[in-house]
């Protein structure tokens, strides 16, 4: 790969970043389409001055992780009415100096569900209300889909319910409820607590489970879904669409998503 005075910027902001696997999922799309770009990792608690950086430096573009996707929308320019509707805002493009902030992990999780079924018409079980589970249920119900939440918190799981027009259950309390999908978006399982599941074996009934959670790459949960003959998307399909959509965004290119998909599995493999 050619560094000249041509190369564009992109970034990673927000910490800790430690694990983000968005440096190599971007930097081998840019090398397979011929973009002359590099995608840096800029772990940072200074999101002020961050922001303010894109603009002076001339940064290109910049994904936005934990904690800052809803505190930087009043830094930006134009927000989305998406990701204004979800409170997040995971990426951000400039134009010529303007900052506008959209939500690429709803279109992510919609374009993972949609390699196994269609969701309009479904009904969707979404597990937690944090800021993965509002991106995908306000993209699956933009898709036609009716959803219930079940959150562990249920202040939080009723005002997201409302938010979507959704109904409520306690995590605990899901039998009986039927679904066609249920997706899991809680952080239940991530790594290194990978022996753990946030729901009971008996209540993974679905045809289709969806993980979030991408690091395993084979959760508890997605192993015993498995197991029980359901169709699984696991967490890295959205991680790897989210990122073709924003490769869409900041270059109008179509994104190359089986190099991306490969660095992000070597990634994973070789940590
Ligand atoms: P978040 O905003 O912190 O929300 C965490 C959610 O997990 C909340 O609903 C929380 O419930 C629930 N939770 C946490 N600990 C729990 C426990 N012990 N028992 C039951 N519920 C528990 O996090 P997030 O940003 O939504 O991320 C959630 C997961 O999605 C993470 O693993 C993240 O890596 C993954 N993710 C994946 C992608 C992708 O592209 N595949 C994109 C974004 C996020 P309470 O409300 O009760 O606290």
């Amino acid at each position: 790969m050619r560094i000249d005075q041509h190369t564009v910027l992109y970034a990673v902001i927000g910490h800790p970043l430690g694990h983000t696997l968005s440096p190599v999922m971007h930097n081998r799309a840019f090398e397979a389409t011929g973009v002359n770009a590099l995608y840096m990792a800029f772990e940072t608690k200074r999101l002020e001055e961050a922001v303010n950086g894109l603009r002076g430096l001339g940064i290109r573009g910049c994904s936005v992780t934990l904690p800052f996707k809803s505190a930087v929308m009043p830094l930006l320019d134009d927000v989305d009415p998406l990701a204004r509707a979800i409170g997040a805002v995971n990426t951000i493009v400039n134009r010529g100096g303007r900052l506008a902030g959209y939500n690429t992990d709803a279109a992510g999780a919609l374009a993972a569900v949609r390699e196994v079924m269609e969701p309009s018409g479904s009904r969707v079980v979404i597990l937690g209300a944090g800021g993965a589970a509002r991106a995908a249920g306000f993209a699956l119900k933009e898709a036609g889909a009716a959803l219930t939440i079940a959150n562990r918190t249920p202040e939080k799981g009723k005002e997201l319910a409302r938010a979507l027009n959704a109904f409520f259950a306690p995590i605990d309390d899901l039998r009986g409820i039927p679904a066609d999908l249920l997706v899991q978006a809680t952080s239940v399982g991530m790594h290194p607590h990978r022996d753990r599941c946030p729901l009971d074996e008996a209540l993974i009934q679905a045809p289709v489970v969806m993980e979030l959670i991408y690091n395993p790459r084979e959760t508890r949960l997605l192993e015993i879904a498995r197991r029980k003959g359901a169709a699984v998307i696991p967490g890295l399909r959205m991680f790897i669409h989210q990122g073709a959509a924003q490769f869409r965004l900041w270059t109008g290119k179509e994104p190359p998503l089986e190099a991306m998909e490969a660095a992000v599995l070597a990634a994973l493999e070789h940590p």
